[in-house]
């Protein structure tokens, strides 16, 4: 079990795949030509699954793929079938845009939910944020995974000035299609253009759907990261991921290990735990994997105080969004 020092549990591991993508969102990644870690450094596919299968004999039952884009590796087919053989939920957030053409796979291994990342309804507006004509094609892909029966949910992330004034299309969406709509504030990250006069809260999220929907409070899980919402008749649900006004890190279960190997106890870590190395050594890890379980902070890595308007970016510590994976 990987328990930290203030009592929880951790089972649920993000692998990130690669820290390449296809898309250029600008509120994730510092800017256009940023190296992408070369295959070398990477963990391979059989690394990535031995290593799994330690997490997983640690007590880990849930392992979501991320990135970068996951769907952009070339091996992203043979790590799926292999990690679908393990004993957890495996999962995946994406942007999108390759769903059609790995969609028989998901079925294949069983996977039942999916995350696709999509911050506007306007082709123009994608074109703005992601740097790529391809709104349709993630439009489709997410109608494709709704015709085949797949839990889709959708992430938003709000930014004062960019999106916040299609809250209430993305709640719409939900009135007869099962989708679910999740609205994360923006996060700062190295050299993501962070402002905190573009975070969009929690409450002003709640306070935009006010204006047209009467809603009620779902419960949440556990170790839930959202904060779930219907509004009454409505097929899909909406929910807050709401780290920088409302963290949700005293009930936190999750752990990350980056795409070349690196373990990252929270996303705002300072430090990581070089896994790779030492199991490409013939190390045993889990000495290494437990010291950065112990070394996790209480709240948001140590770096992120209550008031995120009082924050000083200059003094972060961490990578980019698209280099840990979200
Ligand atoms: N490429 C995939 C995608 O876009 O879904 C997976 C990786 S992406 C880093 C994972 C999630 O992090 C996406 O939903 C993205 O919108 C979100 N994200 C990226 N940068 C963020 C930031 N600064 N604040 C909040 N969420 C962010
Ligand atoms: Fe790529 Fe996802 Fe980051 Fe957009 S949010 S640049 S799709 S990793």
């Amino acid at each position: 079990m990987l328990l930290d020092t203030h009592q929880r549990t951790h089972d649920y591991l993000r692998i990130s795949l690669t820290d390449a993508c296809n898309f250029r969102c600008f509120y994730c990644m510092p800017n256009e030509e940023i190296a992408v870690t070369p295959n070398s450094q990477l963990m391979s596919t059989e690394e990535i699954l031995d290593i799994a299968k330690i997490f997983v004999a640690l007590g880990v039952r849930k392992i979501r793929l991320t990135g970068g884009e996951p769907l952009v590796r070339k091996e992203v087919k043979e790590i799926m079938e292999g990690l679908s053989t393990l004993p957890i939920q495996l999962t995946m957030t994406s942007n999108g845009v390759l769903v059609h053409k790995h969609i028989d796979t998901f079925q294949q291994i069983g996977m039942k939910s999916i995350n696709i990342s999509l911050d506007t309804l306007h082709a123009t507006k994608f074109l703005a944020l992601t740097k790529r004509d391809q709104f349709q094609q993630v439009k489709n892909n997410i109608d494709l995974l709704l015709d085949r029966h797949f839990k889709v949910k959708i992430n938003v992330v709000v930014m004062q000035g960019i999106n916040e004034e299609e809250i209430l299309d993305f709640v719409a969406w939900t009135k007869h299609i099962p989708i679910h709509i999740r609205f994360i504030e923006w996060m700062p990250f190295d050299q993501n253009k962070w402002s905190k006069e573009k975070v969009f809260s929690y409450q002003k999220i709640l306070a935009s759907v006010d204006q047209a929907y009467t809603y009620d409070k779902l419960d949440d899980k556990p170790h839930a990261t959202t904060k779930k919402y219907k509004c009454h008749h409505h097929a899909g649900t909406f929910a807050v991921i709401s780290t920088m006004t409302a963290p949700f890190c005293s009930s936190c279960n999750r752990l990350r290990l980056t795409a070349d190997g690196k373990m990252k106890n929270c996303l705002f870590s300072t430090s990581e735990t070089d896994i790779l190395t030492p199991f490409r050594q013939g190390q045993n890890i889990i000495p290494y994997i437990q010291q950065n379980v112990k070394r996790k902070e209480a709240a948001l890595g140590g770096q992120l105080g209550d008031d995120y308007t009082l924050l000083d970016t200059t003094l972060l510590e961490n990578r980019s969004m698209i280099a840990i994976g979200g």
